[in-house]
């Protein structure tokens, strides 16, 4: 079977852009939507973007939201929850692509969909075919508004002497511990191994760290899902009704 031919029967859509890459649009089979919290147990810092400490940097900010609310991006939560998938899959023998260089992903080294390493199934691939993530993590925002955010000061080591560096004091900010965010996690048309992976990467999650810090023991959460909705096009057609999982159920689907 062609390549072409392949991808028409595996996907309901494509569309060809003008560098000739592939977008794959996977038609819809079932949505699963989780929603719950995201717990801070110790203090949590996700800057804007910088993980080098520079000499003479003196203020590390955590990301505000254009309120000046802190929150928790979508994007640091899948990039973690990718991260951590990979290293479990790796661990279990698979073959999985290396981002974030597009050349070095699935999207470029494979022929096919079908061929992509598991982890690219689930968080999707760019290049020359590019496949949109299965799974999409909402911007988690505090339950309830933070009072007060912690500041604490470090000391930056000059990285090519292995020393401290005079005067280079630097003042970290972080979302206390004990903080609750909103969670609400959307997945479509996973496979039972591939929802399998998800939620041993986010089990995973909870026990490495979310955002900068580690080293001094920012970043452990905890993850509580409390509701399950499950949807299919029929739901969305009006022609059966959605499946709730909550309550001790929920516990019983994480723990599986
Ligand atoms: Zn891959």
């Amino acid at each position: 079977m062609s390549i072409q031919n392949y991808l028409a029967r595996y996907v309901s859509g494509l569309k060809k852009l003008n560098g000739g890459e592939m977008v794959v649009f996977e038609k819809l089979e079932k949505r699963l939507i989780l929603s719950g919290t995201l717990e801070a147990v110790t203090p949590l810092h996700i800057g804007s973007g910088k993980t080098d400490i520079e000499i003479g940097e003196v203020d590390m900010p955590i990301l505000r939201a254009p309120d000046g609310e802190p929150y928790v991006p979508g994007s640091s939560l899948k990039g973690k929850t990718r991260a951590e998938a990979e290293r479990i899959a790796k661990a279990r023998g698979h073959f999985i692509c290396t981002p974030p260089n597009v050349q070095n992903m699935c999207g470029t080294l494979k022929r096919s969909p079908e061929e992509f390493c598991i982890v690219c199934k689930i968080f999707g691939t760019a290049g020359a075919i590019s496949v949109s993530s299965k799974v999409r993590f909402r911007d988690a925002y505090p339950i309830k508004p933070v009072e007060s955010l912690l500041e604490r000061t470090g000391t930056a080591i000059d990285r090519s002497t292995g020393t401290v560096s005079r005067g280079a004091l630097y003042t970290v900010e972080a979302i206390p511990a004990g903080t609750s965010f909103n969670l609400e996690v959307v997945a479509e048309n996973l496979t039972a191994e591939e929802l399998k992976l998800f939620k041993a990467a986010l089990k995973s999650v909870e026990d490495s760290a979310v955002g900068g810090s580690s080293s001094r023991g920012f970043g452990k959460v905890k993850i509580n899902f409390t509701k399950l909705i499950e949807r299919t096009p029929r739901f969305y057609l009006g022609e059966e009704e959605q499946r709730i999982v909550e309550g001790e159920n929920i516990k019983k689907w994480w723990s599986e």
